[in-house]
């Protein structure tokens, strides 16, 4: 079924649809109070395809917000909302002459934010011709020119505007999951990537696992060489991590110098394959010139379909321990 297709991450542009609904559900009930009067005025006027048309308008729309509101409504029922909308309205600049033109401002902006973007460009665009066309009919040059271009500007605003906010919500997003220093993920995206994982491998059978990761002396690092040159160590390291990470892993910084790697799809034997690589890696290319720069790492796969992921990290958070006190600079395992 072609449920709306929220706007996501790949959109240019805002959705109404998306989250948080109060607002949508505000701007329609006027818009429906309104255009009901309007429907009312023009069966009472004798205008009954306009009447109609807006009374179409009103039921459509009210139908597919109940369905939004049940997270049923499909594309298609907001594209015939929009399609009746200006049907009536373009039925009424016939009815009611040209000065009702100023109707299809609020419209067009409403489009940029209720459709998706390509569909409200070819929409809109074909509105800005339509009025273009009917002004120049009907007005003097200046004026239908005055009118099309301010409804342009009107539109060129809205698409400016809601890429700016999608911008501003991205780079906000992308600031709430991940930690200034090194870029990782935080801690925060973390129990839901361990549940996606702990589903596909009770669903599937398909395994994850997830490597604890901690810098040895760390402490000590600090000490010696200063916090900027620990700091470079953090950052060196993770560089080093996602050199080796496929595009699907995913690395959380969870404490100051310690990690988790989650690599979906990956069973026991290869994740430990990778913590392997990893330790010779740092010590084949050290982090700093002075010393070798070492981690403890336990490695722990999805097992029972029972284990919570709070019992998942804690096998790992255990394994990474026994690596510490069984010398550090090693990788500790369930075998
Ligand atoms: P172990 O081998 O047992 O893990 O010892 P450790 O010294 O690495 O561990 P400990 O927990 O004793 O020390 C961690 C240190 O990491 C203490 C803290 O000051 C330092 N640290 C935490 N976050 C940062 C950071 O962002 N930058 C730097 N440079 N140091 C940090
Ligand atoms: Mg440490
Ligand atoms: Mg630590």
């Amino acid at each position: 079924m072609n449920l709306i297709k929220f706007n996501g991450n790949n959109s240019i542009l805002p959705n109404l649809f998306e989250g948080e609904l109060t607002y949508l559900y505000i701007i329609n009930s006027i818009a429906c109070f309104f255009v009901s009067i309007f429907a009312i005025r023009n069966f009472y006027y004798g205008n009954y395809l306009l009447a109609i048309t807006l009374s179409s308008y009103v039921i459509c729309s009210a139908f597919t917000t109940y369905q939004l509101r049940k997270h049923r409504a499909q594309q298609s029922q907001i594209n015939l909302c929009v399609t009746i909308l200006l049907f009536a309205l373009y039925l009424t600049v016939f009815n009611w002459g040209v000065s009702a033109v100023n109707w299809f401002y609020p419209v067009v902006i409403a489009l940029v934010f209720i459709l998706p973007p390509k569909t409200s460009v070819i929409c809109n665009v074909l509105v800005l011709i339509g009025i273009s066309w009917i002004t120049f009919e009907a007005l003097p040059f200046i004026e239908s020119f005055r009118l099309t271009f301010s409804l342009f500007l009107s539109m060129l605003i809205s698409y400016l505007v809601g890429a700016h906010v999608t911008k501003l919500h991205r780079v906000l997003q992308h600031e709430s999951i991940s930690d200034p220093l090194t870029g990782a993920l935080n801690r925060r995206q973390l129990d839901q990537h361990l549940t996606q994982c702990k589903e596909s491998y009770n669903n599937h059978k398909i395994p994850a696992s997830l490597l604890m990761i901690d810098i040895d002396h760390f402490k000590s690092i600090n000490d010696t060489y200063g916090h900027d040159v620990g700091d470079d160590v953090i950052v060196g390291l993770v560089k080093l991590i996602k050199a080796y990470c496929r595009p699907d892993d995913l690395l959380f910084r969870i404490g100051g110098e310690e990690f988790i790697l989650l690599l979906p799809n990956t069973s026991l034997d290869n994740a430990v394959n990778v913590a392997n690589k990893l330790t010779a890696q740092l010590k084949a290319e050290p982090l700093i010139e002075q010393s070798v720069v070492t981690v403890s790492i336990g490695v722990a796969q999805t097992r029972d379909e029972a284990d919570s992921n709070s019992s998942w990290l804690k096998s790992a958070d255990e394994l990474m321990y026994q690596a510490k006190l069984t010398g550090r600079d090693r990788v500790c395992y369930d075998s």
